[in-house]
């Protein structure tokens, strides 16, 4: 089982990132103007979970299967 503590933030150790659906309107301006150049797809990174204190986004491996 994953722990909670997954979706604490790395960088800032805020314990509670968002995902895409959480954000308001304006943070996800905001995200989709973020510097990350990792070839992943706006479709893509809503999958992701986001900081709203330092904007660091942890990219979930939630798809991947076995
Ligand atoms: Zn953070």
């Amino acid at each position: 089982m994953k722990s909670f503590q997954e979706k604490s933030c790395p960088q800032c150790s805020l314990p509670k990132l968002k995902t895409w659906e959480e954000l308001t309107d304006e943070q996800k301006f905001l995200v989709e103007r973020l510097p990350l150049n990792t070839g992943f797809t706006l479709e893509e990174r809503k999958k992701h979970l986001f900081c709203p204190r330092c904007w660091f986004e942890k990219i979930s491996d939630e798809n991947q299967s076995c």
